[in-house]
């Protein structure tokens, strides 16, 4: 028996990364899954790989008509909606005093408005299914600040934020809203500047006390529980996986 059997989950930034491996795990799980994503050609053939219990629909999450044919495939395709990944986001780097206002704002865009307009869209469906949940993808940059992300780290401050208060008001339609933290996590958007390629992701994160760096299929374990009812008791709550970044202080070396 799957932990998502029955479900039906719309999973936003699903074409690579993360997104790609709450995909792959919710499906083996037994959910069916509409991957959504700028990238059709990446999210396309995942949806292939996956089989009849995957669907890939084009979405820009700053559009809301595309939101609601996100919603639509899904519910059309699938018969209903109980769970919404929003996983998109993008990263810009960039000090405080020199990063462009429109740099700043096409972050805001992607991970703030288009997470709420995810929300937005997918709750009467939500509703209508009974009930659901609801995962929002933050960061450890939503706890705390991080040198030359000052966009980045706004962003995700107010998804968890929004988070909170989605669950405040959507507890009684049975409708769970959680935020994921993930540390920093081995994909395309931390992929190493041209010229460190060679460079091993691990030793650059050595210095955790779990020591290495994160995998996508840790943030997708995480994301699969927040998705089944076996969290059920769970909402407006932070779901920190980080290796133990933000647990403190690396020990002084010694040798
Ligand atoms: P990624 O770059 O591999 O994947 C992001 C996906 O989002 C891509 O497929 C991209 O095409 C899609 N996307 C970007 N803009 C979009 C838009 N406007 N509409 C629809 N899709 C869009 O990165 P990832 O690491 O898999 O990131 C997934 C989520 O995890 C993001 O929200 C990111 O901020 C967050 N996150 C990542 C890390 C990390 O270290 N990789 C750490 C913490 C949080």
């Amino acid at each position: 028996m799957g932990r998502l059997d029955g479900k039906v989950a719309l999973i936003s930034g699903a074409a690579r990364g993360q997104g790609e491996a709450e995909a792959r795990a919710f499906v083996r799980e037994g959910a069916r899954v509409v991957l959504a994503d700028l990238l059709d050609k990446e999210g396309e053939q995942v949806a292939e790989e996956l089989g009849d219990r995957a669907a890939y629909v084009h979405l820009d999450v700053r559009r809301p008509d595309e939101w609601a044919t996100a919603v639509a495939a899904a519910t059309s395709r699938f018969g209903k909606l109980d769970v919404l990944v929003n996983n998109a986001g993008i990263l810009r780097v960039g000090a405080l005093e020199t990063m462009p206002l429109e740099e700043y704002l096409q972050v805001i865009q992607v991970n703030q408005v288009g997470c709420f307009l995810g929300m937005q869209a997918a709750v009467p469906a939500l509703r209508a299914a009974g009930g659901g949940s609801i995962v929002n993808t933050s960061s450890t940059s939503g706890l705390a600040g991080i040198a030359g992300t000052v966009a980045y780290t706004a962003s995700k401050f107010a998804v968890r934020g929004m988070t909170k208060t989605a669950a405040v008001e959507l507890g009684h339609d049975n409708i769970r809203v959680n935020s994921i933290h993930p540390g920093a996590v081995d994909t395309p958007m931390i992929a190493a500047p041209p010229g460190f390629e060679d460079v091993d992701s691990d030793s650059v994160y050595a210095g955790l006390p779990l020591p290495r760096v994160g995998k996508p299929e840790d943030v997708a374990a995480l994301a699969l529980f927040l998705a089944s009812d076996e969290s059920a008791y769970c909402t407006g709550s932070e779901f920190v996986v980080d290796g133990g970044f933000l647990a403190g202080p690396p020990l002084p070396r010694t040798s």
